[in-house]
């Protein structure tokens, strides 16, 4: 097993590290990040979600210096991973005086040009824009001693091998370039050899695993309201114990804290916390005075108690072994089990991906409104109720209080005002998901119309499209709308409460060996503003 202190990195960067939560390195960071600090070009190969950004940029960082000069860019395909890479770097060179610049299409160019003349050391650009900066000559790339090529399958399929080579030929011989990337298609390993010197190439393939016979579901969340949407699975489910799994350190001491604010009898599991911590939790889950157990993987491994009825995965694990570690907490020696894991719109394809791999059944679910989870909530308190009037645990102070409304209110309003008072907070109002205002699009009441840039011109037959939909967002053939497929064009509607699933999952994704484009459409006849 190794840790990010086995590698030669400055202290500044292992506390940065230790800030994000990462507790220890994934399989590709692990095999890329002493390579890269070494030297040498470097092809990474690994799915999506496996941590390729900080596999280059934790040593890139380490390699770049305060003095005011570009000295490494990173090619990303959209503006949205420009904008992700460069927040990663970011977040890794917090104790360092690095500064990192996204600069992409779409944004103000004189904003750009302005942020680059106060000096930047790291540029993380979406091709077309970094090519736009160079005729201008408002990027200099002459000092430039790394660049990454990131995603670049992605790159290749969106079209920008072109100005890839336009740009590599504005960068300097002596400079060692790395390249990531999930899939490695003839024309990306011939500008690997084109581009780069001898590349040794690391490739962490994922093998094929069996999830255990358990039963397997996902939740489609949105990230704004994830919180609200765990706690009203959690409060709809009959729990035994449950072990809640997040990313990072830093994630389950905010989801600790959270649940046990909303009276969850929850604590945190992690490598920070001292060996007689640990125990202390451990022993408080088995006896099963804490009903959930929040941990990291690295925390979690080998953990063995028997009577885990649910393992919930608040983020979603890295990979599919990962996965199926994880799940295997529950359902053991034969006891009942079930696996949940939560999905936003941007991980809807790592869950389809882990499906496949793993050949599990995993079943799409709703989160529980909160109808459903008032009327289980009546079912406990009633229960609670009836335990306390049978005892003699009530104080005086409360019998007080009562007895002075008696004479002016009914005993039911007194007795139900004090439950409102006792439990009114922890019911949060329904939000809005954030990020996905869609707007107008022309489509019928309650759903969104998508503009598809595929037609009859890649074969694509309306049972093409409803499968592709239904089965990578998990909803029912009939629950999609109207198609109209045009020669080269399509229109598509999907109702409003999965549209931002069916725009991730289907974007960038392919129908017949062709890659799709989509976009909210413009309601039919609206006038161009
Ligand atoms: P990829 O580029 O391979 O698709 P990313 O670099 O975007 O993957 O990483 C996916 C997520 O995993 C990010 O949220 C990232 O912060 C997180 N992550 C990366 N490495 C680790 C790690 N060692 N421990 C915990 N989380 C990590
Ligand atoms: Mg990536």
């Amino acid at each position: 097993m190794t840790s990010f202190s086995d590698f030669p990195l400055h202290k500044s960067i292992l506390q940065a590290i230790h800030d994000m939560g990462f507790e220890e390195p994934s399989p590709i960071q692990a095999a890329c990040i002493p390579k890269v600090l070494e030297g040498g070009d470097l092809i990474g190969q690994a799915q999506t979600g496996t941590g390729k950004t900080a596999a280059f940029g934790i040593p890139l960082v380490q390699k770049v210096s305060p003095v005011n000069r570009v000295q490494a860019i990173i090619l990303t395909p959209t503006r949205e991973l420009a904008i992700q890479v460069a927040g990663e770097l970011l977040r890794i060179a917090k104790y360092n005086k690095i500064r990192t610049l996204p600069i992409y299409g779409g944004q103000s160019i004189g904003h750009q040009i302005r942020a680059l003349r106060q000096g930047v050391q790291v540029v993380v650009g979406t091709p077309g824009r970094v090519l736009d900066h160079l005729r201008r000559k408002t990027l200099k790339l002459d000092h430039v001693h790394t660049l990454v090529l990131d995603e670049a399958d992605e790159m290749l399929d969106m079209g920008f091998i072109d100005d890839i080579e336009t740009i590599i030929n504005h960068l300097p011989q002596e400079r060692q370039t790395l390249l990531f990337s999930a899939t490695m298609p003839p024309e990306i390993k011939r500008l690997a050899t084109r581009y780069m010197k001898n590349p040794q190439t690391i490739a962490v393939s994922s093998e094929e695993v069996t999830a255990p016979l358990i039963e397997q579901v996902y939740y489609k969340v949105f990230e704004r309201n994830k919180v609200e949407s765990l706690c009203r699975i959690l409060d709809s489910e009959d729990v035994d114990l449950g072990i809640i799994f997040c990313r990072t350190k830093r994630g389950v001491d905010e989801l600790t804290e959270v649940l046990q604010s909303r009276g969850y009898l929850a604590d945190g599991l992690h490598g920070d916390l001292s060996q007689a911590q640990r125990d202390k939790v451990m022993s408080a889950f088995r006896e099963g005075s804490i009903e959930f157990l929040i941990a990291t993987d690295v925390a979690a491994r080998g953990i063995d108690v028997g009577n885990v009825s649910h393992v919930i995965n608040y983020d979603i694990p890295q990979d599919s072994e990962s996965y199926v570690h994880r799940i295997g907490r529950t359902g053991r020696a034969g006891r009942k089990g079930i696996a949940m894991t939560l999905v936003t719109p941007r991980e809807v394809r790592q869950m389809m991906f882990i499906q496949k791999q793993t050949k599990a059944q995993i079943v799409p679910r709703n989160v529980p409104s909160l109808e459903e989870v008032a009327e289980r909530k009546q079912e406990q308190l009633r229960e609670q109720l009836i335990s306390l009037l049978e005892s003699d645990e009530i104080a005086d102070m409360y019998y007080k209080v009562t007895s002075s409304l008696l004479d002016q209110y009914p005993a039911e309003k007194i007795a139900a005002a004090a439950l409102h008072l006792a439990f009114y907070s922890e019911t949060g109002e329904e939000k809005e998901p954030e990020g996905y205002n869609f707007g107008e699009t022309g489509a019928a009441k309650g759903m969104v119309r998508f503009f598809l840039n595929v037609g009859r011109n890649v074969n694509m037959k309306p049972q093409d499209l409803v499968r592709e939909i239904s089965e990578s967002v998990g909803i029912p053939g009939k629950a999609v709308g109207r198609i109209d497929i045009f020669e080269n064009f399509t229109f598509v509607e999907v109702p409003e409460d999965v549209a931002p699933f069916v725009y991730e999952a289907l974007r960038q994704t392919r129908i017949n060996g062709k890659r799709i484009n989509l976009e909210p459409a413009k309601p039919r006849g609206a006038k161009r503003s």
